[in-house]
């Protein structure tokens, strides 16, 4: 069935205008809600007595619940986002953000430039209540009423969107970031209305790391060494951990101290890392088991990067290979386990020679596992701090090294290392 059939079941279920039931429904499903929650929500929203029903009561942020249909509702605003997104073909712009009273807080979407800012007091006449993640959220439409109150409300809740990083949540909108910019490129990549240029790299703070997006090219003002406050950010989620995304509508003002980006990760346990879900910095320490398939020399397609297998990728079919040297390392220290990805830079460090040594040494002994076997000679069966971006996913938990490096506890190890370094 289709939206417009699916307008029309419920307009003639509710007793409405097909029209109405339609707009409404397109919003929501351009928003991502998905088509039975639109549904549910639709029918709250006309279900009592149509849309003339029942004027909203007056309610306390704590009170909204997902059943209610609709409510009035006096707050302090405390963070206003401002995005853009498509909708019947036409860019729109609209505020996301978290209002707030002495019972509790709630997110809200306004539909519309209402014009309120962080820090005033409003009431919100007829707001839409819909469920968004389980919870209640304020749908601010055309419907909705909102009037600037003269006295502040006090609420117990920090007005502003400033956030140290680690903080961060996917979902947060009107974030403001004190950062240095530790790594940034600019990249062109497939956006919606096609070949799209964008920044992206690093951001660090004195509590932790997140990569970032900026959409909007602040090549004047962000770039690899620089400090900046951020105004009007928004999350999201990428790969499993919240990413930074600056827009159109980010307030880019270099700062005159400079940030210091925390050096370290947190170390953890393997077991609390996996279970805590994916993380974008930190240091795990474990013995390698072993080196999985897929472990030194290997191809990769030169149109999509990915790992081919003779010569097919699984996307562009027959393709001339690209060399490439990786270590897939099992890590476990009795908590659980993580396969360790070194890159070709980290790979050519444990094999003690670059790609063409190692493409030389299959060459001599016709076959290349010789290059897995000597990784796997150096490193299995040794402790090592791996540091990098730990994604987990139900296949398990993949730890994307920056670095890798054997821990030699033993003094007697440690000289004889450094001997070898020596003499080496
Ligand atoms: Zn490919």
């Amino acid at each position: 069935m289709d939206i417009d059939s699916h307008a029309g079941e419920l307009a003639s279920d509710l007793g409405v205008e097909k029209q109405e039931v339609a707009a409404d429904l397109e919003t929501l499903l351009e928003y991502d809600v998905p088509l039975n929650e639109a549904k549910q929500s639709l029918r709250r929203k006309y279900g009592e007595g149509g849309s003339g029903g029942t004027a909203p009561t007056a309610a306390s942020v704590g009170d909204v619940t997902t059943t209610d249909s609709s409510v009035t509702v006096t707050g302090r605003v405390l963070t206003v986002g401002m995005r853009t997104i498509v909708y019947n073909g036409e860019k729109r712009t609209i505020s996301e953000g978290e209002i707030a009273d002495e019972t509790g807080v709630i997110s809200y979407t306004a539909w519309d430039a209402f014009g309120f800012e962080a820090g005033d007091t409003i009431t919100v006449g007829n707001a839409g209540v819909r469920e968004w993640d389980g919870e209640p959220q304020l749908n601010l439409n055309e419907n909705t009423s909102v009037t600037t109150e003269t006295e502040p409300l006090s609420v117990p809740y920090e007005i502003g969107g400033e956030r140290s990083l680690i903080d961060l949540a996917a979902g947060d909108r009107g974030v403001t970031l004190e950062v240095a910019v530790i790594e940034c490129e600019q990249r062109t990549i497939d956006g919606r209305d096609g070949p799209t240029d964008i920044l992206s790299g690093v951001l660090g703070d004195e509590t932790t790391r997140l990569p970032f997006t900026d959409w909007d090219l602040h090549t004047e003002t962000i770039e690899a060494g620089a400090s900046v406050r951020l105004e009007d950010c928004y999350v999201r989620e990428h790969r499993g951990v919240p990413s930074v995304n600056v827009s159109e509508f980010t307030t880019v003002t270099p700062l005159d101290r400079s940030v210091e980006a925390t050096e370290t990760a947190p170390t953890m346990e393997i077991g609390a890392a996996v279970a805590g879900g994916s993380t974008f910095d930190v240091e795990l320490t474990g013995a390698v088991l072993d080196v999985r398939d897929g472990s030194g020399l290997i191809q990769r397609c030169p149109e999509c990067n990915r790992v081919i297998q003779n010569g097919q990728c699984r996307s562009h079919g027959a393709v001339s290979g690209v060399d490439d040297l990786r270590v897939k390392a099992i890590l476990d220290d009795g908590t659980g386990t993580a396969t360790a990805v070194l890159d070709r830079e980290l790979t050519e460090r444990v094999y003690g020679g670059t790609l063409e040594d190692a493409l030389d040494h299959a060459r001599d002994a016709m076959d290349k596992e010789v290059v897995t076997a000597a990784i796997a000679a150096e490193i299995v069966g040794l402790e090592h701090r791996v540091r990098g971006s730990l994604s987990v996913d139900d296949y398990g938990a993949t730890l994307d090294a920056t670095e890798f490096e054997p821990i030699t506890d033993d003094p007697a190890d440690r000289a004889r290392t450094l001997l070898a370094e020596v003499d080496g």
